[in-house]
């Protein structure tokens, strides 16, 4: 990647794969140190597998002396260091017949797990203590909701929310619940209520690894949200992906903006589409506000224009922060077929 040092330059946070850098991390920093305000790595990505040493995860062995190392050297230079963790996006966990998530028809999905399980937001829980054990400021949350609307269908939701409709178990189907505006409201007021569930225990985790640690500055959370016009903005990503905006204000002050993550091309300024995007992140003046974090996210940027595009919508929106990786994530196909395919 010959612009690594433009792109530190225009203060933006890359989060890197330990493949994106094709050095030592001690020469990585020694070139970049003095243009970098912050760096991000990935901790674990939407494989399940993670880049650290790990007690419970499946680890990449051969990344684990970069990652120390890198996190070593930025945060003794005071350089912002970011580590980012998938969480319900885990491939290696949700070949588990017994977690991942799944369709109305019944079909598995063995690439993401269902968020209505105690005992994964328990091995997360985990997964933070583990990162929060290494000097890192901040840990970036992805993949932290439902697939979309029609999600998740597996036994447990089932059993569980059946009853708050009057129905059996067994006989819940996607069109009984969207057929009655009640009962669809009731499932998507129950579908936040875990999404949220799940990021109290991460929370408590991250809080928990402040007094091991003794961390001046808390371990800040950020939480990845979609916001894609075909899953209508942030208004419509409530009801898709089970995201209660001022629930994760309240719970871990920060949210990322993963923009268009569906629609690979953001739309021209001035435009209808646009202005309806810059509307659709007026909730983020809350976060602000509040004295929380608001970030703008795109997978795969790798142009300076690109990164200018991204920008000027931040200027318009009252975004300052923004955030990429170089690539889209490797199961990015079977994760937009699940989301906007037909299911
Ligand atoms: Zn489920």
């Amino acid at each position: 990647m010959s612009n690594f040092r433009e792109f530190f330059m225009q203060k933006l946070l890359i989060l890197l794969k330990p493949g994106d850098i094709d050095m030592s991390a001690k020469d990585f920093v020694s070139t970049y140190a003095s243009y970098m305000e912050s760096i991000g790595i990935v901790g674990k990505g939407p494989t399940g597998y993670v880049n650290f040493p790990s007690k419970i995860a499946p680890v990449q062995e051969q990344n684990t002396q970069l990652f120390q190392e890198l996190v070593d050297l930025t945060h003794t230079l005071d350089i912002h260091t970011v580590a980012s963790m998938d969480f319900y996006t885990d491939g290696w966990f949700a070949r588990d017949p017994k977690y991942h998530t799944v369709s109305p028809r019944g079909e598995p999905m063995p690439h993401q797990i269902c968020p209505n399980r105690e005992e994964f937001w328990a091995y997360g829980a985990e997964i933070v203590s583990e990162l929060g054990a290494f000097p890192i400021d901040e840990i970036l949350l992805f993949g932290a909701g439902f697939i979309r609307d029609h999600f998740c269908f597996c036994d447990r939701c089932r059993n569980e929310f059946a009853p708050t409709v009057d129905q059996e178990p067994a006989r819940l189907t996607y069109e009984y619940i969207t057929e009655n505006p009640d009962y669809h409201a009731k499932w998507h007021e129950w579908r936040a209520g875990k999404v949220n569930e799940g990021l109290r225990r991460l929370q408590a985790a991250a809080r928990a690894s402040d007094e091991k640690t003794g961390r001046e500055t808390p371990l800040k959370l950020s939480v990845e949200v979609l916001l894609d016009p075909e899953t209508g903005f942030s208004e419509g990503g409530k009801g898709q992906y089970g995201y209660d905006y001022n629930g994760i204000l309240d719970i871990t002050g920060s949210v990322i903006i993963n923009l268009y993550p569906w629609s690979p091309i953001l739309p021209t300024s001035g435009s209808a589409e646009y202005n309806e995007l810059i509307e659709s992140l007026y909730f983020t003046n809350e976060f602000t506000r509040r004295g929380g974090t608001a970030s703008l996210f795109r997978w795969g940027v790798v142009s300076m224009e690109q990164l200018q595009e991204l920008k000027a919508l931040g200027r318009d929106a009252s975004i300052e922060r923004f955030m990429t990786t170089f690539s889209y994530p490797a199961d990015y196909s079977t994760r937009r077929e699940s989301a906007i395919g037909n299911y």
